[in-house]
């Protein structure tokens, strides 16, 4: 008989953990991604603040499966899905739109940015989601510091040396922290005409507080270690405009060259490719056995899921992904294999960090509360543990050793894939090179 035919859309850490838990079926695996790397989330901040390598933060799918023979990695955009047809929809650079059936179908796509409906944003505000986004983050942070050096009216340097960071959550202040961090360390005597401590690092959110999952005491530690290393947290009021110029917060005009977007996200469109319910973000609903109500054979795990525990959906993170993963696989293992499904699906919560500039972290695990040298340490420990790799592992190990004892930076590379837009005249024409005519 032929072997049941598993398509996993997504190589994140859902779909990556449901793979890896199909190891032993007797089943042909196809794991499905539009990237050819898995990417390690969390740490896409220390892409975009120079601290470690885009290689060193992701892994081809493909090594990561060599020794897994069942699984086959197909580099392809998934467009749509046919629930009746049993089939999903890949694209690529050669063909558009290949139908590929499956028995059974694992959907962990993932999530994108959300500019809250002012899509007109993201021209000027880019978020922070892929290692693309990393780069172009810290292409355009070095460059902001390469272009005030070149700036002769020094009063432009404060608006070419202002970075604003759209939301206060883990990510906004792990990368507010990282950037406070890198201008008093790698970039402090790099320059002759600016001085990189004087950059203005400002962390706007309309919530009242900095890291809304995290307790009042936690929340307020990080507010105060961000203060202290020189950033300036704006809460209580959103922005209400994001233009080449700047950012508009509660009618204030900031100047700024450097706006980056760390708020909102949505969920990929699993959603409208089922048409089944979603919640009101358009994350999927599904049952306690992950799967898609009417249809036993669809699992959605992860960032585009929706699932209810003591009466509050689960968050978006890496655990909830990878314990959903692993659950998605063990139970289409089980039936493959004729054997009795698993209790219903339960995530067991193993606690949440931040980081907030150099060793200081804030860690909230049930009743444990943290914030300080130990609670980075464990940060540390536990985000080594996840990456995908052990040669990961020690490389980024050292570079942190490294960084941490000399605060030298990995990457303070600017590579622009699009041409060289250093060459090109300056975009603004109030911006002008120092060196002209000399
Ligand atoms: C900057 C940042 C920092 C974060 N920090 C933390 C943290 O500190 N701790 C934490 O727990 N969580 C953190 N998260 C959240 C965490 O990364 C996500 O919850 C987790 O990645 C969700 O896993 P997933 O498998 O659902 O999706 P992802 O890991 O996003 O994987 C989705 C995969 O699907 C692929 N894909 C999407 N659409 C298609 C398509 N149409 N066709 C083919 N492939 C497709 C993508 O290429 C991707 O590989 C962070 C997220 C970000 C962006």
């Amino acid at each position: 008989m032929a072997q049941p035919r598993i398509i996993i859309v997504g190589a994140g850490f859902g779909g990556l953990a449901a793979a890896k838990a199909l190891k032993n079926t007797p089943a042909e695996i196809l794991l499905i991604d539009r990237a050819n790397h898995h990417l390690f989330q969390p740490l896409l901040y220390q892409v975009a603040t120079s601290v470690l390598t885009p290689s060193q933060i992701a892994t081809p799918i493909r090594s990561i499966f060599r020794n897994q023979k069942n699984t086959t990695v197909v580099m392809g955009e998934v467009t749509g899905a046919d629930k009746d047809q049993k089939c999903v929809f890949v694209s690529d650079a050669d063909r558009q739109n290949v139908p590929i059936a499956y028995d059974y179908l694992i959907l962990a796509t993932g999530a994108s940015h959300s500019y809250f409906g002012h899509n007109e944003f993201a021209e000027y505000a880019p978020g922070l989601k892929s290692l693309a986004d990393a780069e172009a983050a810290r292409n355009k942070i070095l460059q902001a510091f390469e272009l005030a050096e070149a700036e002769e009216d020094p009063a432009r340097h404060r608006d070419l040396l202002t970075f604003i960071l759209v939301g206060a959550g883990p990510t906004g202040v792990e990368m507010a922290g990282a950037l406070a961090i890198l201008v008093r360390t790698a970039l402090k005597s790099d320059f002759r005409r600016i001085d990189p401590t004087s950059a203005r690092i400002v962390l706007v959110d309309m919530a009242p507080k900095v890291l809304g999952p995290f307790s009042e005491n936690l929340s307020k530690a990080a507010k105060q270690r961000l203060e202290k290393l020189g950033v300036e947290v704006r809460l209580g009021h959103g922005v209400d405009q994001i233009d080449a110029e700047g950012v508009v917060i509660a009618g204030e005009r900031i100047p700024s060259k450097t706006v980056i977007w760390t708020a909102g996200v949505a969920p990929s469109p699993a959603g409208r490719w089922l048409s089944v319910e979603t919640d009101r973000a358009g994350r999927v609903r599904i049952q306690k056995d992950l799967t898609v109500p009417g249809h036993p054979e669809i699992f959605v795990v992860g960032d585009t899921a929706s699932l209810d525990q003591n009466g509050k959906p689960l968050p978006g993170v890496a655990q909830v992904a990878m314990q959903q993963g692993r659950y998605a696989g063990k139970l289409i293992h089980n039936r493959v294999e004729g054997n009795p499904p698993p209790s219903p699906f339960s995530y067991f919560d193993k606690g949440t960090m931040a980081v907030v500039g150099k060793g200081f972290a804030v860690l909230q695990s049930g009743k444990v509360q943290i914030s300080g040298f130990g609670a980075w340490l464990t940060w540390a420990a536990v985000h080594l543990q996840f990456l995908a790799t052990s040669s990961l592992r020690l490389s980024v190990f050292l570079q942190w050793v490294w960084t941490f004892v000399t605060g030298q930076r990995g990457d303070r590379l600017i590579v622009n894939h699009h041409g060289a837009e250093l060459a090109k005249p300056a975009a603004d024409a109030a911006i002008k090179p120092a060196f002209a005519g000399r």
